[in-house]
């Protein structure tokens, strides 16, 4: 056996095993946490949170969203602070030792067995479903880990349960701060324009911004769409715009990296002068200094033989 597959046996120990023991919700299914999710997520439904509504419905009263299930046993700030000693724990660390200390979140399901109504106390069960062979990923070689979480009631009945999968992955090298295409980074991902916007990094190429104008009405607009957002025209032209905008929003990224970019990374939300919107990365200034508000000028990347992207520059307005 290889190392990789002696590797990949010591991790199968942990398939199929139950994880520790029970956690139990610190509060009892409750109105005001409904009321507050509801709120947060924007969801109004009556049977949520209008108790009258609900107590005239076929629920009989308010009863939880069902994709709340997971909030209910959530550990809170306490559960920051490291992880508790179980088998899911140990698997984690062992991962962790052999250099895939990374971590992200793939995808999850939930199954709902009932509707749960304030005064229901939920506690769960973890169970370590699967752990992958090794895996080349986008991110880097890693393991998946599977694990689903049993959620039952007071009497001890299944109410729903998740399949939760991470990617425990090994982190590329630190950057060097090498700009791009002096390195052996890989290309930046390729962009997959549709036909109604190919136009845009056609124009990039020979160092032009260009957007959507309509014919009509004068709207200008982006991303592209085939009919003008503001009259539904379908005479919306692609049209040289200055450059010239302000970072309307922005974010300065660190984790995870991604091989193809430089980090931190800052990534902005440009208002163009002409009205459209772009998100777009600014390059130039320590991501330290961007502020909302700062006057931007469009500056065109050639990040590679095959690809040229307008980015922004700061600039004094
Ligand atoms: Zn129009």
């Amino acid at each position: 056996m290889t190392d990789t597959e002696t590797f990949y046996a010591e991790l199968q120990a942990f398939a199929g095993i139950e994880v520790g023991k029970p956690m139990f919700g610190p509060d009892l299914v409750n109105a005001p946490m409904i009321r507050h999710w509801c709120e947060a997520m924007g969801d109004g439904l009556a049977i949520y949170i209008d108790a009258e509504a609900a107590a005239a419905s076929a629920h009989g009263g308010i009863v939880a969203p069902p994709t709340m299930l997971q909030a209910w046993v959530m550990r809170g700030l306490e559960g920051l602070k490291g992880r508790p000693d179980s088998p899911y724990s140990d698997l984690l660390n062992k991962l962790d030792a052999a250099g895939f200390s990374s971590v992200v979140a793939v995808n999850c399901d939930q199954e709902y067995e009932r509707y749960l109504r304030p005064g229901d106390a939920l506690s769960m069960r973890t169970t370590i479903e699967s752990v992958s062979a090794e895996k080349k990923t986008g991110l880097g070689v890693g393991h998946f880990v599977t694990s689903r979480q049993s959620y039952y009631d007071q009497h001890n009945e299944l109410v729903g349960s998740m399949v939760f999968r991470i990617l425990k992955f090994r982190p590329p090298a630190p950057s060097t701060g090498v700009p791009a295409g002096a390195s052996s980074r890989p290309k930046r991902p390729r962009p997959t324009p549709t036909d109604d916007g190919t136009f845009f990094f056609e124009a990039a190429k020979v160092h032009k911004l260009m957007v959507q104008r309509c014919a009509d009405c004068g709207y200008y607009q982006y991303p592209p769409h085939v009919a003008c957002q503001q009259c539904q025209s379908y005479s919306v032209v692609p049209t040289e715009v200055s450059g010239k905008g302000e970072i309307y929003s922005f974010v300065v990224t660190h984790y995870p990296q991604v091989p193809s970019f430089h980090y931190p990374l800052s990534v902005a939300l440009i208002q163009l002068d002409e009205g459209p919107r772009m998100i777009s990365n600014i390059v130039g200034t320590d991501p330290s200094e961007l502020a909302i508000g700062m006057g931007v000028m469009v500056s065109f990347v050639d990040c590679d033989d095959e690809l040229t992207l307008p980015m922004f520059t700061v600039v004094n307005r």
